[in-house]
């Protein structure tokens, strides 16, 4: 602004109006100095608001010059909506009120805001009336910025999670927010104007002594790790940070501490550090893999059961370690994984390094990122070599057992059976395996199972189950059969199971009645064996005795008569022990046969000559078949058999009946058949005739006591050499007895 100008705008300045003295004009000169020197905007408008006066702070202030704007409306800075302000401020001016610090925004000349401080005050003429109005304003924008910041400030330091606290030279608290409560349990009405070593314990005293001179050294105190003392006495880890306050002219007046509570971090360091403790320790596989299977991390666990270390897992294509044929399997697992499933416990196999099999079982579980999304999983896998070893032992030995054995648990159902299970039921073990051991035992033994296997498991011991009751085991195709079962519970890691053995006991019964049926015979042989001993003892001890003291009493005929009584009942006893040693040596399997081919029709020959020349005139019929195949056998036995068989049949018929021996050929074998046409046998007795003792009635016809071996020695023998014997007869009408002989072509 030129000289001219100034004097020009001088004297439109209403209150430096021309004065004709000095003093005035003096004045005036001072406030136009003032004026255009001032940093605050200052101007003038008249009681139309039209501008007057416009310093060059205002111009500064507002973008306009003095040109631009004198002359034009006071309005055209205002704000549209502070116009209704602006109104009041004038009329109180007009009124004759001055307006001191009034905070609004005025507009710039590039239509920005800014924010104003203003003093209001009404302008008179010289009759003392007002007519105009000034007004200053102060330029806030820089205030507004630093209040901003202060409130700011106050905020964060409230709204801080770290205890904020400052405190002055002497030590004493002079701010503390509301973190620093939590942290440390005081209040700030508790604090402020005490000093901050209350929260120093003793061992730190030292420490905290020597930061404001190490600040003052131009250290950093800086996320220091150390502890303070809480109100309760106990300690609390915090990460401090330390710096020092000044004044405006560089004084230092203070300090400030930010401290962080290190309490959560320290825990779950501690965490961490045990975590990796327990897996860098781990005797299990443990590892990580994104959801593209590859791995991100590799216990020492995992290096030893798979034999890779981490470097050539970490990173490298995706689970290298898994079974060539398992890859269906692991792209299972990954899906499993994606949808959030974790897997248990889940027996698979893997290949080690050296492309050995090794058994695993394995857990998987997500992992999970802040989102909550699945990122990857972390692995778990147990060599479960040995214990597949001692399974496979167990089923060995299960195996071994002669026995049915059946694993159930305390539910009853069937976890494992053995073959013989399969064998003894009749079922597969598919059938049977989570079924209940109901399946097994008769329909009408299952209603008392529940009540006596929930007593079992209420004390688990080795026990006979059924206490000596006879029980029945139930086939698959409904059959029973008696069983005998031991029960005995075993401890696993599923809890006690029991483990049943099944002993089918019908072959044992079956032994039993045998043995029983055995003694039986083996009483009725010695009750036998000693009375028909016994009476033709008695008969020679009795006529020896009578020979003996009634020799020269007896005359000759007697004499005679009793001898031969003797004789004949000698050569009974001898036959009678000559087939109770036989029968002895056959039953102890100690009999040999000396087979070899011969004549059938030479032998039959011989045995009818010798027993014609013993019997009491018979008529034998025998017709010799020329050519007849050769038989084989031991002629001795066959010459034994065919004599028992025609003395029966001479025994047993009429004498002067014929007596009819035929031979023929049937196939391999060359048939024998003796026809007497004596007493016959009924058909009762037909069965009883081949046993031991097998005597049969003959109606009270029997002459000639036999010892009811001949027919039971007769089979041995025939059957001993591949033949077969056998009788066709009927009660008064004779009988056939037929045997055959292998024949020797
Ligand atoms: P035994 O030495 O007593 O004759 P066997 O075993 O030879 O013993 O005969 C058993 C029984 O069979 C005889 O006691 C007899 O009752 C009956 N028996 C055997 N052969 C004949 C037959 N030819 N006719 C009628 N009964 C016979």
């Amino acid at each position: 602004m030129g000289t001219l100008e100034v004097v020009k705008w001088v004297s439109r300045l209403p209150w430096v109006a021309p004065r004709r003295n000095d003093e005035s004009g003096m004045k005036n000169a001072q406030l136009t100095a003032i004026e255009s020197s001032s940093a605050d905007a200052i101007l003038i408008y008249d009681l139309d608001r039209i501008i007057t006066s416009w310093n060059p702070a205002a111009e500064r202030l507002f973008g306009y010059t003095a040109g631009e704007m004198i002359g034009q409306s006071y309005l055209s800075f205002v704000q549209f909506d502070k116009i209704d302000e602006s109104n009041d401020l004038r009329e109180r001016a007009w009124s004759d009120q001055t307006t001191l610090n009034f905070r609004t925004v005025r507009l710039r000349k590039d239509g920005s805001a800014v924010p104003v401080s203003m003093n209001i005050s009404p302008i008179y003429d010289l009759s003392g009336a007002v007519n105009g109005v000034s007004a200053i304003y102060r330029d806030m924008t820089e205030l507004k910025d630093s209040e901003k910041q202060n409130a700011l400030s106050a905020a964060i330091v409230a709204a801080s999670n770290d205890a904020i606290l400052s405190y002055s030279l002497d030590g004493k608290i002079t701010s503390w927010n509301p973190a620093a409560k939590r942290i440390f349990g005081f209040s700030a009405e508790e604090m402020i104007g005490n000093p901050y070593s209350v929260l120093v314990p003793a061992e730190k005293a030292g420490e905290a002594a020597e930061f404001p001179e190490r600040l003052l050294r131009g250290e950093i105190i800086a996320n220091h790790e150390t502890v303070r003392l809480r109100k309760d006495g106990s300690e609390v880890p915090i990460s401090l940070t330390v710096s020092l306050i000044y004044d405006l002219t560089g004084a230092v007046i203070g300090g400030s501490s930010v401290a962080r509570d290190l309490t959560e971090l320290k825990k779950s360091e501690m965490r961490n550090a045990l975590l990796a403790a327990i897996i860098a320790s781990s005797k299990d596989a443990i590892l990580s893999f994104n959801l593209d299977g590859i791995a991100t991390s590799w216990n020492p666990g995992a290096e030893r059961i798979f034999g890779y270390s981490a470097d050539e897992i970490i990173g490298q294509p995706p689970l290298v370690f898994i079974h060539s044929d398992k890859s269906d399997e692991s792209a299972d697992i990954l899906e499993r994984i994606r949808n959030g499933q974790p897997i248990e416990h889940f027996e698979t196999v893997r290949l080690r390094k050296n492309k050995s099999a090794v058994p695993v079982s394995m857990d998987v579980s997500p992992i999970y990122d802040l989102t909550g999304a699945v990122v990857g999983a972390s692995a778990i896998y147990r060599d479960i070599t040995e214990l597949k070893m001692a399974e496979q032992k167990f089923r060995d030995i299960l195996e071994s057992s002669p026995d049915a054995m059946v694993i159930a648990d305390k539910t009853g159902t069937i976890v494992i059976v053995n073959s013989q299970t399969e064998e003894i039921f009749g079922y597969h073990r598919d059938e049977i395996l989570g079924r209940s051991v109901e399946l097994l035992m008769p329909s009408r033994n299952r209603a008392i199972f529940p009540g006596y296997w929930e007593r079992f498991f209420s004390d688990p011991k080795v026990e006979l189950m059924g206490g000596g009751l006879q029980l029945y085991g139930n086939r698959k195709d409904g059959q029973e059969f008696p069983v005998e079962i031991r029960l005995s519970p075993v401890e696993t890691a599923n809890g006690v199971l029991v483990v049943a053995t099944i002993r089918d006991v019908s072959v044992h019964k079956n032994m039993i009645r045998q043995l029983n049926e055995m003694n039986a015979l083996r009483s009725e042989f010695v009750a036998i064996v000693s009375h028909d001993l016994r009476s033709p003892m008695t008969s020679i001890n009795g006529y020896a005795q009578e020979l003996l003291n009634e020799w020269d009493a007896t005359d000759e005929a007697k004499k005679i008569d009793y001898l031969q009584i003797i004789v004949r009942n000698t050569e009974y006893l001898a036959e009678f022990v000559e087939d109770v040693l036989q029968v002895a040596r056959i039953e102890a399997g100690e009999y040999t046969f000396n087979i070899r081919p011969f004549d059938i029709r030479l032998l039959v020959q011989r045995v009818l000559d010798e027993t014609a020349s013993a019997g009491d005139g018979r008529r034998f019929e025998f017709t010799v078949p020329s050519d007849f195949p050769n038989v084989l056998g031991d002629e001795d036995r066959q010459w034994q058999v065919l004599t028992n068989l025609l003395s029966n049949a001479v025994k047993f018929s009429p004498s002067g009946e014929l007596i009819v021996v035929e031979l023929s050929c049937i196939d391999d074998f060359v048939q024998v058949v003796v026809t007497d046409y004596g007493i016959g046998i009924a058909t009762d007795d037909m069965s009883k005739l081949f046993m031991k003792f097998g005597r049969v009635s003959n109606h009270g016809v029997l002459k000639t006591p036999g010892n009811g071996l001949g027919l039971y020695i007769c089979k041995t023998l025939v059957e001993a050499q591949g033949g077969r014997i056998w009788c066709e007869s009927g009660l008064g009408r004779g009988s056939s007895f037929i045997f055959t002989i292998p024949s020797a072509t």
